[in-house]
């Protein structure tokens, strides 16, 4: 059986970047943006390289993705895709009164990946709800240093990434997830 795919989102959810410098030193500069990575997200890449295969999926332009998926790969196995906005939907919310850009799961099964074996990490639901059964849903990284939402993420996705269908584990609650 081929590896799952675990597709991951970059701003918020791996990463923070702003025009403001927070108090801690910077991952990395780009253009006008502090670019600082969330705490564990080079291990978690680095640990989940190896039971699933991984994509980035942002809803940024592909300039902005593109530095900084290299250099959070640094040094570990290229991913199978990253992609950018040219690859989302544009839709409107009608609450928010503003488009937005979502992330539409039907992309990867013209490239031949049964949505069983696909997950998509992001911290917005509204991206990713038409595939509910593929999403986890993360808390938006802001900055903080004393985060630790991906090395919770890390120890449920062991503990998920060998069943079959992965549409049919419970992820509402995943965060609350002890394991053993
Ligand atoms: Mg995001």
């Amino acid at each position: 059986m081929e590896k799952p795919l675990l597709i991951l989102d970059l701003d918020e959810t791996l990463i923070r970047g702003q025009e403001m410098p927070l108090p801690e030193p910077h991952d990395m500069l780009l253009g006008p943006y502090f670019i600082y990575f969330r705490p564990h997200a080079r291990s978690f890449l680095a640990a989940m390289g190896e039971p699933f295969r991984l994509g980035f999926w942002s809803s940024a332009t592909l300039s902005y993705v593109g530095p900084i998926c290299r250099q959070l790969m640094k040094g570990l196995p290229e991913p199978l895709f990253v992609w950018g906005r040219e690859r989302c939907t544009e839709r409107f919310d009608h609450f928010k009164r503003e488009t937005y850009y979502a992330k539409d799961l039907r992309h990867i099964e013209k490239n031949g990946i049964s949505l069983s074996r696909v997950l998509i990490v992001d911290d917005e639901l509204r991206k990713v709800n038409r595939h509910y059964g593929n999403a986890l849903i993360i808390r938006p990284f802001l900055g903080d240093v004393s985060d630790d939402e991906l090395s919770k993420l890390e120890s449920f996705l062991h503990s998920i990434c060998r069943l079959e269908d992965l549409r049919r584990v419970e992820k509402g609650n995943w965060a609350s997830h002890q394991p053993g």
